[in-house]
C-alpha cells in the first residue's frame, strides 16, 4: 500500500526514495513559494470565474455580456498560464487557469455563433 508512482515513467517508486530507479528523475518536491501560488491562483479563479458567469448567461439572447466575460477570462488565463511557466514549477490553480482560458475561448466562440443564428432568424435553444 502507499505506492508512489514516477509522474514520468509511471514505475513505482520504492519507499524513502524520490529518485525513479527505471528513468533516473528525481522527485524530490522542491520548497513552495507561496507569494507567487496565491497571486497565480487569484488570477486562476477569476479567469474561470468570468468565463464560467458568461457561459451561464449564454442563453440569453443578443447579449454582449457573455462575450465580453469570456474575453476577460480568456486574458486573465493566459496571463496566469505565463505566469505559471515563468515559475517553472507546478502551481496550484494551473489546471484552474487552463479551464479558464478554455472555457473563455468556448463562451466567446458561442456568443458568436448565437449572435450569427439569431441574425439568421434560428435558435441554438
Ligand atoms: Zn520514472
Amino acid at each position: 500500500m502507499n505506492d508512489r508512482r514516477c509522474p514520468n515513467c509511471g514505475a513505482v517508486l520504492k519507499a524513502g526514495t524520490n529518485e525513479c530507479e527505471y528513468c533516473g528523475t528525481d522527485w524530490t518536491p522542491s520548497p513552495p513559494m507561496t507569494e507567487k501560488i496565491e497571486r497565480t491562483s487569484g488570477k486562476a479563479i477569476a479567469s474561470f470565474g468570468f468565463s464560467f458567469v458568461g457561459f451561464l448567461l449564454l442563453s440569453e439572447k443578443n447579449n454582449l455580456v457573455p462575450p465580453v466575460l469570456g474575453l476577460v477570462g480568456m486574458i486573465l488565463g493566459i496571463i496566469s498560464l505565463k505566469i505559471n511557466s515563468k515559475a517553472k514549477s507546478k502551481i496550484a490553480g494551473e489546471g484552474l487557469s487552463l479551464v479558464g482560458t478554455i472555457l473563455g475561448i468556448v463562451t466567446l466562440l458561442l456568443s458568436f455563433v448565437m449572435i450569427i443564428m439569431n441574425y439568421r432568424g434560428y435558435r441554438l435553444w
